[in-house]
């Protein structure tokens, strides 16, 4: 037995927590295990806990969150608690727009779609903010909007047009705020208020997901201040692109759990890949917590190549 083994230390109460938050939309492809894994590896090296969302507001594919966990688990990860899915938790979403209609603080959107595109942004306006057709509305237009039936959204009246946050990986972020959506025209919490009330409500002081989000991220930090809600840590973190420098998607072929053992490689040989990725030989999560520095992560994106994998695992 070495002598020089440290006492052992008790056992250390999370303190925070990290989480991954999958929309239930369809498997999840290597981008986005890559992203979980980061998520859970920051949690983890940083002894908070991990918590596990199904944000399933929005479009839903039958048994897809179940798969989602299945492959999550299948390659290694663990998490915390009961998995959350944000459709139960409405109640609390609804309870936080009632708060900012209270302070004056949303209004009534009839704008379609199309008319939001078609509608030039305010001459000064930032690009791609709502241009705030809505905003200023007369009680009897209002009132008129209403008699054509047309569904309403409910939006923020923002007080800002800009918000900074900082970013573990991206340094500080400024970003568009704009009027954005609060619930749907369909009744339906609209995402960027549901993720900020339930990160608050489920303690969750670290978020790690693909730097697709990085643009949203201002109006849901700016929105936290307003509920007066802690704004977690934020690292956004590179997604995983193609050979032609777009988003990996399912038609890259290759790209899900399920592809990758149907071509008989092991979820520990899928693991090693995306360890890979991040630099690490590790070939399971203990392995790769051990080695894990966030400060060297790669700032670029991962292109992936499914042929090039292949060779690289020697499969055929
Ligand atoms: N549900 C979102 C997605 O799958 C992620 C939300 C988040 O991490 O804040 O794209």
């Amino acid at each position: 037995m070495p002598h020089d083994v440290a006492p052992k230390q008790p056992p250390v109460r999370p303190v925070g927590a990290g989480r991954f938050a999958p929309s239930p939309s369809g498997d999840l492809h290597l981008g986005n295990l890559r992203t979980a894994l980061l998520a859970w590896l920051f949690a983890r090296s940083t002894g908070r806990a991990f918590l596990m969302r199904i944000e399933d507001l929005d479009r839903v594919r039958a048994g897809a969150a179940e798969r989602q966990l299945a492959d999550l688990a299948a390659i290694g990860l663990d998490w915390d608690g009961p998995v959350a899915r944000q459709s139960e938790r409405q109640a609390l979403h609804h309870a936080a727009i009632d708060r900012l209609t209270a302070a004056g603080a949303t209004y009534e959107c009839y704008c379609t779609r199309r008319e939001i595109q078609q509608a030039a942004t305010a001459p000064h306006g930032p690009m791609g903010a709502y241009p705030g057709t809505c905003r200023d509305l007369t009680d009897a237009e209002r009132a008129a909007r209403r008699a054509e039936g047309r569904p309403a959204a409910l939006r923020l009246r923002s007080q800002t047009t800009e918000f900074e946050i900082v970013d573990e990986l991206h340094g500080r972020y400024r970003g568009v705020v704009d009027d954005f959506v609060l619930r749907r025209g369909d009744g339906i919490p609209a995402y960027n208020l549901a993720v900020v009330v339930d990160d608050a409500d489920q303690g969750i002081d670290q978020v790690v997901r693909g730097d697709d989000l990085l643009p949203s991220t201002p109006r849901q930090a700016y929105l936290a201040t307003l509920l007066g809600l802690p704004a977690p840590r934020y690292a956004h973190v590179p997604l995983v692109l193609n050979r032609e420098n777009k988003r990996l998607a399912k038609r890259d072929g290759a790209v899900t759990l399920a592809d990758r053992l149907a071509m008989g490689e092991a979820p520990r040989q899928v693991f090693a890949m995306l360890a890979g990725s991040l630099g690490y030989t590790a070939t399971d999560p203990a392995e790769l917590l051990a080695e894990f520095r966030p400060e060297d992560l790669p700032r670029e994106p991962w292109i992936f190549d499914a042929v090039d994998v292949v060779q690289f695992t020697g499969n055929p």
